[in-house]
């Protein structure tokens, strides 16, 4: 089935995105997105402002909004990013998910600053929340004020010297299990996505194993189009879909305009015979557009 255009992976001010939730709408107009899912890190905050503003007409009717938020979990050490669609925002389990995590963000960002202190690095505690600015916390902006204070060149660098896995200001997080977040997003009556499988540096033997225990814990679908990855690996993420029959799904992974390669609602096109997301996320709307 070929759906109009969409988004399912986009990042705004709400966590660590550029554009405001207003702005990256304006922005998904100008690209001429019909669907777009705001798929905040660990926060339902960005779409949650677009509703408002869509139901207060203060945004226009012409993007079909879903809600989401990209949560982060572990299956056994490992960090997987599980972008969370169609969840409903007033659900005590989710909401309780989400405020859990932004303690964790917290406690995270005050060990990151202390460690960055110990390798005689000013205190940038203050600077990380002035330029979160409400945001749920992450590693992008330490990066940024890393940045600002020209302590590196780029937030390539800070992730680099510092903030990457195994560098000097890394700490370990108890981020929920896989289990318990399919679990929310189950309850919340969302859909779950593993986001970019091949961004994980895996071996295709440790991916294969990590999808097998994504459907067995009740995952619904894997993201396939997104920047970066290729016709071999998209072929590969194709035969484990139809394996364990699950869906798949598609994403810009937007953060930031200045990013020259990736684009809002650009990714490589998406097979028309696959099971899709958006089938189950719109459900039960009315018909859809066909392009
Ligand atoms: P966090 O969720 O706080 O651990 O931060 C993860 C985010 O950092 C990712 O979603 C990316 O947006 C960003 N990120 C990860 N690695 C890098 C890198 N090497 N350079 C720049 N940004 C990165
Ligand atoms: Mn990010
Ligand atoms: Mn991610
Ligand atoms: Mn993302």
């Amino acid at each position: 089935m070929t759906f109009s255009h969409y988004d399912l992976h986009t990042h705004t001010t709400a966590s660590d995105g550029v554009l405001s939730p207003a702005a990256l709408f304006a922005s998904a107009l100008e690209h001429g997105i019909e669907i777009l899912a705001v798929t905040d890190h660990d926060t339902i905050d960005g779409y949650s402002q677009l509703l408002s503003l869509q139901q207060s007409g203060e945004i226009s009717d012409q993007i079909k909004l879903i809600s989401g938020a990209e949560l982060t979990c572990v299956l056994e050490r490992q960090v997987l990013h599980i972008v969370a669609l169609n969840i409903q925002m007033d659900n005590p389990g989710l909401i309780e998910h989400l405020s859990m995590l932004a303690a964790l963000r917290l406690d995270r960002a005050e060990r990151i600053a202390a460690k960055l202190v110990k390798k005689k690095l000013p205190n940038i505690l203050s600077l990380v929340h002035e330029k979160a600015a409400g945001a749920q916390i992450g590693r992008p902006h330490f990066a940024k004020v890393l940045c600002d204070l020209k302590l590196v060149s780029s937030e390539a660098e800070a992730f680099k010297k510092y903030l990457g896995a195994g560098k000097v200001a890394n700490v370990a997080v108890q981020w929920p299990t896989l289990e318990q977040v399919l679990e929310v997003i189950k309850q919340s009556g969302g859909v779950s996505v593993l986001a970019h499988p091949t961004k994980y540096k895996l071996t295709m033997s440790k991916l294969r194993r990590i999808i097998a225990e994504f459907k067995l814990l009740g995952g619904d679908a894997i993201e396939i189009s997104y920047p970066g990855v290729n016709v071999q690996q998209q072929n590969i993420l194709k035969f484990e879909i139809d394996k364990h029959q699950l869906s798949v799904s598609a994403g810009s992974d937007f953060h930031t305009p200045e990013n020259k390669w990736t684009t809002l609602g650009r990714y490589p096109k998406v097979a028309d015979d696959l099971p899709h997301v958006l089938t189950k996320c719109l459900a039960d709307q009315v018909t859809l557009k066909r392009i």
